[in-house]
């Protein structure tokens, strides 16, 4: 089958290694002019998601760029620390720089997809024939399916389910990355700082941000307005914030969201599926890698164990993951309150609890269970696999 994903990040390209080898034809449609490598380190827990990444035969490319678990900090203006998060403990089983990711996944699906950079899909009209799709380029074709891997503000979704505000709840946060000059931050730890509502935080990584704030109107495409909006809310804070906030204009991977959680009731329609976050996304902490890999995988499988049929793989696609992503995703509705609490007393309290072993403990067997929170069905590709060994 011709099948058309919109979204080259990290569900994107998973899903067409999977369809790619299991003989369909897809092509990737992707926005940005190139591949986007911005990001922080995200990580994978459990055997869940490394089974995942071994079917895939991507742990060794993984494993080369693993950044081990980055130390978490929170200092004073002066640096002194006031809570930290131990090496090992929030980067699971293993921890990458994003960008490295989602360039691993893309040379992993490559040689079987087609991309088209810099475009995106403009209209769609879903027909017993195919979806036939006209691009912002003006080319025209036809897809047996289309699916949206184009993130929490999913165009695909927009077309085919409806407004985003029907779909997305903002949580009352936005989050910014950007790169800046290797001495800046830390090699080995991700440090931040705090002042009421706001955190700035250097790392290997580059510049994180992420501050409170009530659903801002402006321009999502126009990144001139979100490095403004940046420069007024983090105006007067001290410790390194200045010299993060030096290198935005001239920094690659810049990268400003708010944090949302993507409530969609039903994650296919027709011909059209939407897989990670544009199916049930969480912004940032909701597990988004590991799940969107969890997904595709279980979304082609389930089309190949149909033969092809969408009409009986979307529905299973739908049942098998849906519990699950639900609860990973999760995670991310408090990560905003914890990056960046609202009060002082709130800060000085998420401190206090976070540098109690019990707490720690208890957080990470939460996240523990809700990433292995699913029995992996084994799809045709893997009865091959284990048959050839
Ligand atoms: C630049 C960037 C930096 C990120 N940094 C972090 C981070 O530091 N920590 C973290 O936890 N998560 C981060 N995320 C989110 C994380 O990648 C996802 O939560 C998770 O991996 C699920 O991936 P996804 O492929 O479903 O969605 P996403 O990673 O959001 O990718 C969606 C992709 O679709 C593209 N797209 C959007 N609209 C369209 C359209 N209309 N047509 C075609 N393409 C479109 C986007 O450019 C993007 O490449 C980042 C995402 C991006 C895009």
């Amino acid at each position: 089958m011709r099948i058309l994903i919109s979204g080259a990040s990290i569900a994107g390209p998973a899903l067409a290694y999977w369809l790619g080898r299991y003989g369909h034809q897809p092509t990737i449609v992707e926005i940005a002019p190139a591949l986007r490598t911005g990001g922080s380190a995200v990580d994978f827990r459990g055997p869940l998601h490394m089974s995942v990444l071994s079917k895939m035969g991507i742990l060794d490319a993984l494993r080369a760029v693993e950044t081990h678990g980055t130390e978490m900090r929170f200092v004073d203006a002066q640096g002194a620390t006031l809570m930290a998060w131990p090496a090992g403990l929030a980067g699971g089983d293993l921890e990458v720089q994003r960008g490295d990711l989602a360039r691993i996944l893309c040379d992993a699906a490559g040689d079987r997809t087609e991309y088209l950079f810099g475009d995106r899909i403009a209209a769609m009209t879903d027909t017993p024939a195919g979806v036939e799709v006209t691009f912002a380029s003006g080319l025209q074709r036809r897809f047996d399916l289309v699916i949206g891997a184009d993130g929490v503000h999913s165009a695909v979704r927009r077309f085919t389910f409806g407004p985003e505000e029907e779909f997305v709840k903002h949580l009352g946060y936005y989050v910014a990355g950007w790169e800046v000059p290797a001495p800046l931050g830390p090699d080995d730890a991700l440090v931040m700082h705090n002042t009421p509502g706001r955190m700035a935080g250097a790392g290997r990584g580059g510049a994180t941000f992420c501050f409170r704030s009530p659903k801002l109107s402006y321009d999502r495409h126009d990144p001139v307005a979100a490095r403004q909006i940046l420069r007024d809310r983090y105006a007067g804070m001290g410790w390194l914030t200045p010299e993060l906030l030096s290198h935005l204009d001239s920094a690659d991977g810049f990268w400003f969201d708010q944090i949302c959680r993507v409530d969609n009731p039903a994650w296919t329609r027709g011909r059209v599926a939407l897989v990670g976050d544009a199916a049930c996304g969480a912004t940032i902490g909701g597990q988004g890698n590991g799940t969107a890999l969890v997904s595709a995988y279980v979304l082609a499988g389930e089309l190949a164990a149909a033969g092809g049929d969408h009409t009986v793989a979307f529905p299973r696609y739908e049942q098998r993951i849906g519990k699950f992503a639900r609860g990973t995703q999760k995670g991310g509705d408090t990560t905003g309150m914890f990056l960046a609490p609202k009060t002082a007393t709130g800060i000085r309290l998420r401190n206090y609890v976070n540098n109690q072993k019990w707490f720690l403990d208890l957080t990470f067997k939460i996240a523990g269970h809700r990433s292995t929170n699913l029995t992996l069905p084994a799809y045709a590709l893997d009865r091959a696999c284990a048959a050839e060994s």
